[in-house]
């Protein structure tokens, strides 16, 4: 699904990736783990096709979303009208648009608050629906970058069994950007390390899903090292 070769990007006279070559396989999850600052969300937004400003070749096959660090929600629209925003396209067919919606919240168990304010969600609840309105158009590659960042260790541990959950059901490719090492090695089939621009690291996962977290205590040395 991604096919990226001899990746640069520089901004000014800071070169942030340098040479980067990455391959991701059609339904694929790979983490990607790297220091702040050293480039992850710039190499999302490159995938998204969001940055022109690059040199080397970024190939993407289909349809590709993305659940930003942030959450970008429009506050004067409800939420399961930011979900529509996901698709991407005019609000030409309500009911259609609608029940794509609905379905949407309902995998990430938000069904409930279709018709409240982004305002009135909490910050678990907005990350869930930023990631329902990537899953509305049914990516090809679903790109995550920290989507569970700001969040206490449950709803941390409820959303890890939702991103599992969806990720067996529909088989998207993913690139999953964390700091948790913990959580690359819980949910990816491959970990990244990202440094000095190009990809530094890597560990394949080959222990059957779901995985526990038991089984992996002894990697994340590996993983850092
Ligand atoms: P974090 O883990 O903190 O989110 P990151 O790995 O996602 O970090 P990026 O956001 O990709 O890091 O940024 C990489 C570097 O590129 C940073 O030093 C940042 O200042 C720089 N950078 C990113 N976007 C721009 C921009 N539009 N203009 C100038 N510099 C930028
Ligand atoms: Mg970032």
């Amino acid at each position: 699904t991604v096919e990226v070769r001899d990746l640069t990007r520089r901004f000014g006279t800071r070169t942030v990736l340098s040479g980067l070559d990455l391959d991701i396989g059609t339904g694929e999850f790979v983490a990607l783990l790297g220091r702040s600052g050293s480039g992850k969300s710039t190499l999302l937004r490159i995938l998204a096709n969001l940055d022109p400003e690059t040199t080397g070749s970024a190939e993407v096959r289909g349809t590709v979303s993305v659940a930003f660090q942030q959450p970008r929600l429009l506050p004067w629209r409800s939420v399961w009208r930011n979900v529509v925003l996901g698709l991407r396209r005019d609000g030409r067919n309500h009911s259609r648009d609608r029940a794509l919606a609905e379905r949407a919240l309902d995998e990430v168990r938000l069904a409930d608050h279709a018709d409240a304010w982004p305002r009135t969600l909490s910050g678990g609840e907005a990350q869930r629906l930023s990631l329902a309105r990537a899953l509305v158009r049914e990516p090809d590659l679903l790109l995550l970058d920290e989507p569970f960042g700001a969040l206490d260790a449950l709803t941390r541990l409820a959303m890890h069994r939702l991103v599992e959950d969806l990720w067996q059901r529909h088989r998207p490719s993913v690139l999953l950007v964390t700091h948790d090492v913990d959580e690359a090695l819980l949910l990816a089939d491959r970990v990244l390390v990202l440094d000095g621009g190009r990809i530094t690291a890597e560990h394949v996962l080959d222990t059957p899903r779901p995985r526990r977290l038991a089984d992996h205590i002894d990697l994340r040395a590996h993983v850092l090292a």
